[in-house]
């Protein structure tokens, strides 16, 4: 195959093989040269005939231009076998340039939509399609450390899980269905129990079927639950309170609420002074929101550091608070706790979460909308696969990760 670019090609060509007298259009063809022949292997260099063949290339500089390739084929006089000449710029019954592939199938490496694609390479979005169609991103094998979320389906069922790696930061596996009976079937025809059994960790949110279906699937993995999902209940506990406290209030009193409901969800230390007051003057008019947002930083607290005699000294803070306020939406955050506890502190320790999974789920979520739904499974599962484990991405990411750090 070949391996420079269609155009560094064509410049390299010698000129009595290149024919530029028509407006537009560049006929070339490649030197005579001895070929051997497939049939009775002695070597020949009698043209037989040549055939004309449109190439379609965006090649830099060359969009927009015809490129007529004058295939030769060559004539044994041995056996009269008749041949096509050897290239390496094209495959055999394609119409575009190897290079072009490369390219076309690159380019799925960021989210943007097929037609977009098909505008930059002049070529029809089914023709992209069916490139992209070509390839087969590797599935990969099990990590110790995996992550399983569900997201907002496309092309069939109305959620899709998503596996990852949590070690290599790599998306492992997409499935169809988030039906248990789907789910269950997929896991096990993609990984033998013996692969399955290595897994050490699995990172899920608080949902009981996905711990059912570790447990079932993974029966050597212990569970960590996501702490984003878990702090993201006692907000959510929060914003129902204030929401409760805000139809009470007059229309313009409502809209200031609504506003600086952020006031109320951000870590009371990370506040400046100015917003702390503005704080304050929100906690004023209730009881009862003063009180949810005390329980809700309470509630940040247990995951402010990794050793578990704190934690579990400040769960049971925590719980007396509960107990002292009887506010329902905390009540049910402490039984929701009380029963992931273990998964919970499994999370703190191991600081497994699903941080990147949501990062994935996000740029899923991009694919979704730029695609405008993909009609078939098996194409969305393997552009997701494709664009999370682009190299390319990956090293962005790690240099943002590295500037983050060092900044
Ligand atoms: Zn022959």
């Amino acid at each position: 195959m070949l391996d420079c670019n269609f155009s560094t090609f064509i410049m390299t060509l010698p000129d009595n093989c290149k024919d530029f007298s028509q407006k537009d259009t560049i006929t070339f063809s490649l030197p005579v040269k001895p070929h051997e022949c497939p049939k009775c292997h002695n070597i020949t260099s009698r043209v037989h005939d040549y055939r004309r063949q449109k190439i379609k290339t965006s090649a830099e500089n060359l969009c927009h231009r015809i490129f007529i390739y004058r295939r030769r084929r060559y004539r044994c006089p041995h056996c009269k076998k008749v041949f096509s000449e050897n290239q390496s710029f094209m495959g055999k019954y394609q119409q575009i340039p190897y290079s072009d592939i490369k390219d076309i199938i690159k380019a799925h490496e960021e989210v943007e939509p097929t037609s977009k694609i098909a505008r930059r390479f002049c070529i029809s979005p089914t023709t992209v399609q069916r490139i992209f169609n070509m390839i087969n991103p590797a599935i990969s094998k099990l990590d110790k450390a995996i992550s399983l979320d569900e997201f907002h389906g496309n092309a069939g069922a109305k959620f899709q899980v998503v596996l990852n790696s949590l070690t290599q930061h790599k998306c492992l596996n997409v499935f169809s269905d988030r039906s248990s009976e789907t789910l269950y079937q997929e896991i096990n025809k993609a990984y033998p129990i013996t692969e399955r059994l290595k897994v050490e960790h699995v990172s899920i949110d608080l949902s009981p079927f996905f711990k059912r279906l570790v447990k079932d699937c993974f029966p050597n993995a212990q569970i960590a639950a996501d702490h984003f999902h878990v702090v993201r209940m006692a907000n959510d506990a929060l914003e129902s309170v204030r929401k409760e406290v805000q139809a009470n209030l007059t229309t313009k009193q409502r809209k200031y609420f609504k506003h600086s409901r952020w006031l109320l969800l951000k870590r009371e230390k990370d506040l400046d002074s100015e917003d702390y007051q503005a704080l304050q003057v929100l906690l004023n008019f209730s009881d009862k929101l003063s009180a949810a947002h005390a329980m809700k930083e309470q509630y940040f607290k247990l995951f402010d550091n990794k050793n578990i005699v704190e934690f579990n000294k400040k769960l049971l803070l925590f719980k007396m608070a509960a107990e002292k306020q009887d506010i329902p939406v905390f009540n049910k955050l402490l039984r929701t706790t009380l029963k992931w506890k273990k998964e919970i502190i499994h999370g703190i320790t191991t600081g497994l979460n699903n941080g990147f999974t949501e990062g994935c789920n996000t740029i899923i979520k991009t694919i979704k909308r730029v695609s405008f739904g993909y009609k078939k499974f098996n194409i969305f599962k393997k552009r997701i696969i494709f664009i999370l484990n682009s190299e390319d991405r990956r090293l962005r990411r790690n240099t943002c990760h590295v500037k983050a750090v060092g900044a």
